[in-house]
C-alpha cells in the first residue's frame, strides 16, 4: 500500500538519488525484499546510544560493558528474528565483521564521546512534522535534542555509515539544516548548534546556525519536495549502491540482474 504523502529527508534524497526506487517504495508501496546488514547494523548501534542517553536521563550511568553487552544482545536477539530479510551483500564479508565493528564504534563513541559530554538531553527521537508551503508535511525526527550552559539548543544526529565528511558539509549538513528550520518554526530560538556525529571515528562536526539563514533553507527544501511531487517519469539510475537496494529483484537497469521469483511493481 502506499504511504501518505508526507515528506521526510530520505524521501526527498531517495527521489534523487533513483526515481524508480522512489516509486517502487513510496508510490507503488512495495516492501524492499532486504535490509542490508549496514543497515541493520547502523539500527541497533542507534538503539543502543539512545538506549544510553534515556537512561543517564532516567540517573543511571553505564559502563561501556553495558553499552557494548546491550547491543550485543539486541543485535543478536534482532538478527535472528528478522532472518533471512537481513542480507549481507560484501562476498567477502560476514555478519560476524558487522557486529564487531558496530561494537567497535560504540565502544569508541562511549569511551571519547559519552563519558564527556554535557549537555542536557532535551529529547531523544523527537517527533515533528513541519508545513513547508510545498503541498505536502515535511516530518523528521531529531536523534537527540539537548541543551548547553548557555541555554542554546544542540540538534544531535548520529551516523553510523563508511563514509565520514571532512567538514560539515553534504547531504548529511542539508538534513540538519531542515531540522533547524522545523526548530525554529517551533521555538523563539534565534540561534541553533547542528551536532553530526560521526561514530565510526568518534568525531564531530558542528554549524551555528542563526535564524536569518534559515528562510533560504526553507525556499531549497520546498522546492526539492515540490520536484519529487510534480514528477511524472521515475527513471531507474543504476550505480554502486544498486547492490544495496531491495528493489534490485524488480527492477529492469539492476547490472546482474538475475532470473528468479518475479514480483510485479508499477
Ligand atoms: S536497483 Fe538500482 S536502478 Fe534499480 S531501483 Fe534500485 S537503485 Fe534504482
Amino acid at each position: 500500500m502506499a504511504q501518505p504523502e508526507t515528506f521526510s529527508f530520505s524521501r526527498v534524497t531517495t527521489f534523487e538519488q533513483c526515481p524508480r526506487r522512489y516509486r517502487y517504495r513510496y508510490l507503488d508501496g512495495v516492501r524492499e525484499a532486504f535490509q542490508s546488514i549496514e543497515a541493520f547494523m547502523g539500527q541497533q548501534v542507534h538503539a543502543t546510544v539512545e538506549w544510553l542517553y534515556n537512561q543517564r536521563l532516567a540517573g543511571h550511568e553505564h559502563a561501556v560493558e553495558a553499552a557494548v553487552g546491550r547491543y550485543c544482545t539486541e543485535f543478536d536477539k534482532a538478527h535472528s528474528a528478522s532472518k533471512p530479510t537481513v542480507r549481507v551483500i560484501r562476498a567477502d564479508m560476514a555478519a560476524e565483521y558487522y557486529r564487531r565493528s558496530g561494537a567497535e564504534m560504540l565502544a569508541d563513541f562511549h569511551r571519547r564521546r559519552f563519558v564527556a559530554d554535557g549537555l542536557e538531553t532535551v529529547a531523544m527521537e523527537r517527533h515533528f512534522v513541519l508545513d513547508l508551503g510545498a503541498g505536502a508535511p515535511f516530518q523528521g525526527y531529531i536523534d537527540r535534542l539537548a541543551r548547553d550552559s548557555d541555554g542554546t539548543l544542540h540538534i544531535i544526529d548520529f551516523k553510523t555509515g563508511a563514509r565520514v565528511p571532512a567538514r560539515f558539509e553534504g547531504k548529511d549538513a542539508d538534513q540538519l539544516d531542515a531540522y533547524a528550520l522545523a526548530l525554529f518554526t517551533q521555538t523563539d530560538a534565534d540561534e541553533l548548534v547542528l551536532v553530526l556525529e560521526y561514530l565510526r571515528t568518534a568525531t564531530a562536526h558542528t554549524k551555528r546556525v542563526r535564524r536569518s539563514q534559515i528562510e533560504e533553507v526553507r525556499r531549497r527544501l520546498a522546492a526539492r519536495i515540490a520536484a519529487a511531487r510534480s514528477a511524472t517519469v521515475f527513471p531507474p539510475i543504476p550505480g554502486s549502491l544498486c547492490d544495496w537496494c531491495g528493489f534490485n529483484d524488480l527492477c529492469e537497469a539492476y547490472p546482474s540482474r538475475r532470473v528468479g521469483p518475479a514480483r510485479f511493481g508499477r
